[in-house]
């Protein structure tokens, strides 16, 4: 049995920009009655620091509040509906400057490894405190007990998870087995990442490795699977139609969604020669696609349920966890996602369920977890 976690990263671009109410609360209501038509519960990552800083900010900026009302609004909307929310945090949301109106200038560094120790555990001390007391208000047992890293940035690091674990957090999922990011935001390397599926015991100062003895700390990694490459560049190719059309009509509101590329540009792929470079590793020798929603059509939702069905039986286990990823604001047509829950929904295979019973699972030992030497 496949137990499948539908995980969203909740945020406005990295950068700051973008208006959270078409970027998240809007995009969020709909995921919410997509997962509740199908009797699906989603979990949210919301990221805190963004939030924190229109709190710290609202007595001078009344616009911030507004947002930051609206923002928890939507949150506890969702929680009450039987969905999860758990942490997610992208620390260069540090020291933010408002620019009204609606602007950002953020100055962090994006990758909560540059901080030093007692930083890393001020931001995810803030982070759990605040949604624990904000959703405790509606259930006073609801814990964070799951994290997932800004960018994906969490190893190796001889902090974060010794940190983690002290604050009684359960798992991490930000390791994504073969990725690689050198882009001036963001460098880290996953192509080492020893466990690309099944929970495991990490090494407590290198989340990409599996430790020999059982940890204080669960990994697991968020899903990832072989490029479709005909179908990527189908989608490539529609996105770039999609573009030029809008274009031509003026309207740009679908346009104002989504990351903003040039965050993600590795290093040696911008300009004639490196876009080149960059569109033979994705479409022609293929590389480890991140499981995320947003950027599928359906066929390649389908074919990454093809993968995981095939690793869980590859596994011999019973039953196993796996973590999927989204963005709400990327999506741009919902009914690709909608399609995928109902093929989700009807199949005997798979049950879904949220980060909070995932966390549970690992402790009763519902879910197996390995170590460098078991499995
Ligand atoms: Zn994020």
């Amino acid at each position: 049995m496949i137990y499948l976690a539908f995980v969203d990263d909740w945020e406005v671009r990295g950068n700051g920009s973008g208006d959270p109410r078409a970027l998240q609360f809007e995009p969020m209501r709909k995921l919410v009655k997509i997962f509740n038509d199908y009797g699906i519960r989603g979990s949210f990552n919301v990221e805190v620091m963004q939030q924190l800083v229109h709190r710290n900010q609202q007595e001078r900026f009344p616009e911030l509040k507004v947002i930051a009302d609206e923002w928890e609004q939507a949150v506890m909307e969702s929680y009450r509906q039987g969905h999860d929310i758990q942490l997610h945090l992208h620390p260069q949301w540090t020291d933010a400057i408002y620019q009204a109106p609606c602007n950002w200038k953020l100055g962090g560094d994006w990758s909560i490894l540059n901080y030093p120790c007692h930083q890393i555990k001020a931001m995810l001390v803030s982070g759990k405190q605040y949604l624990e007391s904000l959703l405790g208000q509606i259930n006073p047992a609801y814990a964070c007990v799951s994290f997932r890293a800004g960018s994906w940035c969490a190893a190796p690091s001889d902090f974060l998870l010794p940190i983690l674990s002290e604050l009684g957090f359960v798992f991490d999922m930000s390791i994504v087995a073969g990725i690689r990011y050198d882009t001036p935001q963001v460098k880290l390397d996953y192509t080492p990442c020893q466990e690309p599926f099944l929970p495991y015991y990490p090494d407590m100062r290198d989340a990409r490795r599996v430790s020999a003895s059982v940890q204080p700390m669960f990994c697991i990694p968020t899903n990832t699977f072989p490029g479709p490459r005909v179908a990527l560049a189908r989608a490539a190719f529609r996105k770039i139609v999609r573009k030029v059309s809008k274009r031509n009509t003026a309207t740009m509101t679908v346009a104002s969604r989504g990351r903003s590329g040039n965050e993600w540009t590795n290093k040696g792929e911008s300009g004639a020669v490196g876009l080149a470079r960059k569109f033979l590793k994705r479409y022609v020798v293929g590389q480890a696609e991140i499981a995320d929603l947003a950027q599928m059509n359906y066929a390649m939702m389908r074919r990454m349920m093809v993968h995981i069905r095939r690793q869980a039986a590859r596994s011999g286990l019973d039953r196993v966890p796996v973590i999927l990823e989204n963005h709400t604001k990327d999506i741009h047509d919902f009914s690709d996602i909608e399609r995928f829950a109902a093929d989700v929904a009807s199949s005997q295979d798979v049950k879904t369920l949220t980060l909070t019973e995932i966390a549970h699972g690992l402790r009763n030992g519902t879910f197996k977890v390995r170590t460098a030497s078991s499995l």
